[in-house]
């Protein structure tokens, strides 16, 4: 490497950053109004739209990626929701379920000038019973008069309430110090606890189409609930079912059941919902109904999944009901519309009949095998090697940039890092995308590229 003008300890700090594998999920939960939104605006740290949202406004973006002290992680922010029929006491309770259930570590934010209500005590028992760190913000301590109103929440049992500002910044930083202490280094519910069980499958879909049907029928008799969620439901959350002679685990299957009081912002429950199942999933089995157009929630969903980097299977289900018209334009709409995810497996089903049911197995274990691909260096590099010769990157300003050399610095998904001469245009990257997808296989699953280019 370093002939080729890199620093070792640039490539050594290339490939770790690439490599750093599932981040470690921080949700954001309490009333409304006490400044969660705000507060993840501050994380993020840039303003992006969420606080501008106004009520009714479907939202479907509910993670982000945050950095803080060097370490990275993702933040699921509950603020884009409201009431619904129930009162505020279970649309709180609700919306926390979903997102602590996902999370490796909680911030519970409190406004400390009204101090803890009632609602926020709900919160604090579903936060006991589930168990999982928590950082109590007082938030909206502006200035040192307010010191005083944080620690009355003491009371609420949580430990140390950490004096926070979220519209001014005031505070936020020791109190990200703590959430980083609060934050293992990986997902430990995505992978740590996970390894040698059985893979953990996400059934996601815009409502309606089918994914209740399917899980039924793929189920059977044989449905187990091996987990209850604490809180305001009895649902089942993980299921194990077991399918072609092997045990899987559905993840989150109490959002695919019909929560039927969730009227008003149902929307962006069913965003939430799937985030929370994508995170805790390996492979995410994406349904579309394949009798209706393909919307742009039907996008939306995929793109959270591809966003993730989870290993991913497209079904079209109620295949029963196309005729030779329909199937025609469906070709062409996914084309045109799923793009994005033309390296997935594909299986035509109905949840209906049955038909094609037992092919789904084979797909997802084709694309959870793609999403664990390494490619050994010499490989990779003797391939690159051949490509760049044939296919050299065009000149720019008299200069030709070249990809001197690879590896994969990751796998599930798998990541590369390229180290190149100059700068890589896109549709090079594109065009290196393709050819490794064609070279390797990487079927059904998502893979990063990333270009370090010598100073
Ligand atoms: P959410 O519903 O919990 O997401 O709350 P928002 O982030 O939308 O904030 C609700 C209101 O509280 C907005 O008007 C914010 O500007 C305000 N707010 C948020 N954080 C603070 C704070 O630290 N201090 C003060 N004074 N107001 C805040
Ligand atoms: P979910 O909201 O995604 O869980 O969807 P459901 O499983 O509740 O299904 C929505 C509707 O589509 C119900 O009326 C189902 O009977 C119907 N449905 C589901 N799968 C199929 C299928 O393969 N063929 C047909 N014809 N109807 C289906």
């Amino acid at each position: 490497a370093a002939e080729e003008g890199f620093d070792i300890a640039d490539v050594e700090g290339a490939i770790e950053e690439a490599g750093h594998g599932p981040l470690p999920v921080l949700a954001v939960v309490g009333r409304p109004n006490v400044g969660k939104s705000t507060l993840v605006n501050r994380i993020i740290g840039r303003r992006e739209a969420v606080v501008e949202d106004k009520p009714g406004v479907t939202r479907d973006r509910v993670t982000y990626e945050a950095e803080w002290a060097g370490r990275r992680f993702k933040v699921v922010d509950t603020g884009g929701w409201e009431q619904d029929v129930l009162g505020i006491d279970a649309s709180v309770a609700a919306q926390a379920e979903y997102a602590i259930e996902a999370a490796d570590a909680v911030v519970f934010v409190v406004d400390a000038k009204v101090g803890a209500t009632d609602t926020d005590e709900a919160v604090v028992r579903l936060l006991r019973k589930a168990g999982k760190p928590v950082v109590l913000c007082a938030n909206k301590v502006d200035g040192p008069s307010g010191e005083a109103d944080a620690s009355y929440l003491w009371s609420l049992g949580l430990g140390e309430p950490h004096p926070v500002s979220a519209l001014h910044g005031r505070g936020t930083g020791d109190m990200l110090d703590k959430v980083l202490e609060a934050l293992p280094e990986a997902p430990a519910q995505t992978f740590g606890t996970a390894v040698g069980g059985p893979r953990r499958i996400a059934l996601i879909g815009r409502p309606n189409v089918g994914k209740s049907s399917l899980l039924n029928k793929v189920a059977g008799e044989e449905r187990v609930v091996v987990n209850e969620l604490a809180g305001t439901t009895r649902d089942p959350v993980d299921e194990l079912i077991e399918l072609g002679g092997v045990t899987w685990k559905f993840v989150d299957t109490a959002g695919i059941r019909k929560r039927v009081h969730l009227q008003q912002g149902a929307d962006y429950y069913a965003s939430l919902r799937t985030a929370a199942a994508v995170e805790k999933a390996e492979v995410a089995v994406v349904l579309i109904d394949a009798s209706e157009s393909i919307s742009v929630q039907d996008q939306r969903i995929v793109t959270m999944a591809v966003e993730a980097g989870r290993a991913i299977v497209v079904a079209y289900n109620k295949w029963d009901t196309l005729d030779e018209e329909r199937r025609y334009y469906l070709e062409r709409e996914i084309e045109t519309e799923l793009g994005q995810v033309a390296w997935a497996p594909r299986v035509n089903v109905s949840a209906q009949t049955g038909r094609h049911m037992e092919k789904l197995v084979p797909a997802i274990e084709t694309a959870l095998a793609g999403w664990e691909t390494r490619v050994p260096t010499g490989r990779l590099n003797a391939f690159l090697g051949e490509l760049v010769a044939a296919h050299p990157h065009p000149v720019r300003g008299g200069k030709q940039p070249r990809i001197l050399f690879g590896t994969q610095a990751g796998t599930k998904p798998p990541r590369f890092v390229l180290f190149a001469s100059g700068f890589i245009e896109a549709g090079y990257r594109r065009f290196i995308e393709r050819r490794l997808r064609e070279e390797f296989g990487f079927e059904g699953t998502p893979i990063h590229i990333s270009v370090r280019v010598r100073e």
